[in-house]
């Protein structure tokens, strides 16, 4: 049987650390970690990997973080895009809360003018104009589409499939790349000015849709009473895995990467944040050796991935190229598709 082609994605939210524990910092952190990206750069292109760095402001306002960053993409063999941190991003309008530090709970005016110092730094210090975006902390919604899209933006990657919390959802949000609506972000719609490109979220068996279906069950029905989501796992009768090495072992990555070949998924994008890399550092840390778990992962899975599929390396915007767009794109989303006369009758 021939092996099926895919495109694997890598993506990175470059940012500063701080204890995320604690309140939403202006400026109380530090950007130590992006000294591990030019040697995390540098073996990524011996792999053929081409990561895509998501950069928020911290990072370019930093001289010592700046000039470290400019040793990644001195090859340009990396995409960097942009990440907004609404805390830490000027202009500012007041203590940034929980509720704030979600984009997509912000006034139309603040993401703009936010995005605006983002993108302005950007092309002052790389010289680079992003072409694609994701939000802090996920989520995204019509305002920030609209603002992207002005902006000369077209492929946002903020969206977090079976993930929720208290101000967005993405638990319905395809697995594969799609034009969103930008009034239902969930949703494939019509407009072809901005690709969606999620993350890679899924299952270590069952095909998609009857793993969500269970999923959504242990997590948010009547099972959920009976712990169905812990016997699930310990069973390994259904996982949903995330393909990032700072949540998922290498084996769940590589059963994961196994069934989206099965879907036949066309892209297959792992992630992570710069942080990681940082030994005793903050979010999803490690005590040591974080480096090296990151690489041991990104490598494994990689080559598993490669022995087992045609594998073409792109960074996000080119993935989308290669993607086709409109036409592969929209027929591979077939299933999840709906029309909005469809989403308005079921909602
Ligand atoms: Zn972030």
């Amino acid at each position: 049987m021939s092996k099926p082609d895919v495109l694997f994605v890598l993506s990175i939210d470059t940012e500063e650390e701080w204890q995320w524990d604690e309140p939403f910092p202006e400026s109380d952190f530090a950007v130590d970690n992006v000294k591990h990206l030019p040697l995390f750069q540098y073996q990524m292109e011996q792999l053929g990997i081409r990561p895509t760095y998501f950069v928020d402001y911290p990072v370019l306002d930093n001289p010592t973080s700046l000039e470290q960053f400019k040793q990644v993409i001195k090859h340009r063999q990396c995409e960097v895009g942009a990440h907004l941190h609404p805390w830490c991003n000027p202009p500012y309008f007041g203590t940034t809360t929980e509720f704030e530090s979600h984009v997509v709970n912000l006034p139309r005016e603040h993401v703009a003018t936010k995005l605006d110092a983002l993108i302005q730094k950007t092309q002052d210090t790389l010289g680079i104009t992003p072409q694609s975006f994701r939000t802090g902390r996920w989520g995204i919604n019509e305002t920030i589409f609209e603002l992207l899209v002005e902006r000369g933006i077209w492929i946002d990657s903020s969206v977090y499939p079976m993930y929720d919390n208290d101000y967005f959802s993405c638990y319905d949000a395809p697995f594969v790349p799609y034009y969103p609506d930008f009034g239902l972000p969930n949703f494939a719609g019509q407009q072809r000015h901005l690709l969606e490109l999620p993350v890679t979220v899924g299952f270590n068996r069952m095909d998609d849709e009857t793993g969500r279906h269970l999923q959504t069950k242990a997590e948010k029905g009547i099972w959920h009473y009976c712990r169905a989501n812990a016997l699930l796992w310990h069973s390994k009768l259904l996982r949903k895995l995330y393909l990032s090495p700072e949540l998922s072992s290498i084996d769940d990555m590589k059963s994961l990467v196994d069934n989206c070949l099965r879907q036949e998924r066309p892209v297959i994008h792992m992630y992570l944040h710069s942080s990681s890399f940082l030994d005793n550092g903050t979010g999803f840390y490690l005590d040591k050796d974080a480096h090296k778990h990151i690489l041991d992962s990104v490598t494994q899975v990689f080559e598993h991935l490669s022995q087992q599929a045609n594998v073409t390396c792109a960074t996000i915007s080119e993935a989308a190229h290669l993607l086709g767009m409109q036409n592969q794109v929209s027929s591979r989303i077939h299933p999840l598709s709906a029309s909005r006369q469809d989403i308005r009758m079921v909602s």
